[in-house]
């Protein structure tokens, strides 16, 4: 037996000095017959998890950087790999790949026009993340048919309620809080010439607006 205290030892025999560490749980043993039997007592699959949480000053580790590369790297092998089954295999991907294609540079070409009329129209944009829930929330357009930009409002009333809607830029502000749902349920505005909001109704108006 080695010497050392218990918990200086393999954690599965508690003979031997550990000489491996699991790179999912941590867990210490001895030799490949005692790794095994860890992952099976402990249901551990002894995979990394590329997701476990890092501390900030573990994260720009060159060790970090090493894994995220090695798990990265892992997935285009995969894919790369999955490819290369389907053709030996004879599945043809060209037909439904060629259409998602057309679809994603449609998608791509339409965000483009959109950035760019935004620039051009002196607007400063911040944007949030694709995929965020406040990007998805923001449905943004420019029009082509009707030459404008579709602005995504988001208005928070006194009440704390949440709305958001699509209004064309030549609407004012007034004008496009008139025809929300709010203004007619609550007759806060009842014709289109209203004198206009009192400060501090939409102090949260999150959409960037035409700079002045
Ligand atoms: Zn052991
Ligand atoms: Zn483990």
């Amino acid at each position: 037996m080695a010497e050392g205290s218990l918990s200086e030892l393999c954690t599965i025999c508690h003979i031997n000095l550990p000489k491996y560490t699991c790179p999912r749980c941590s867990t210490r043993t001895c030799s490949l017959p005692c790794s095994k039997r860890h992952k099976l007592w402990s249901q551990c699959s002894g995979v990394r998890d590329p997701a476990a949480y890092l501390k900030r000053k573990e994260l720009a580790t060159p060790a970090a950087f090493d894994k995220d590369f090695n798990f990265i790297t892992g997935i285009e092998r995969r894919l790369e790999r999955a490819d290369r089954d389907a053709e030996h295999r004879g599945i043809v991907l060209d037909d439904d790949g060629r259409k998602r294609k057309k679809r994603r540079s449609g998608e791509f070409a339409q965000e483009e026009a959109l950035l760019k009329r935004i620039e051009r129209s002196g607007v400063e944009m911040l944007r949030a993340p694709k995929g965020m829930t406040r990007s998805r929330q923001n449905h943004s357009t420019w029009s082509k048919k009707q030459s404008c930009l579709n602005w995504s409002v988001e208005w928070i009333f006194p009440d704390k309620q949440k709305m958001i809607a699509k209004y064309p830029e030549n609407n004012t502000i007034g004008f496009a809080f008139a025809t929300t749902a709010y203004a007619k349920l609550h007759k806060l505005v009842e014709k289109r010439k209203q004198k206009p909001l009192q400060e501090g109704m939409l102090s949260s108006f999150r959409t960037p607006w035409r700079k002045k």
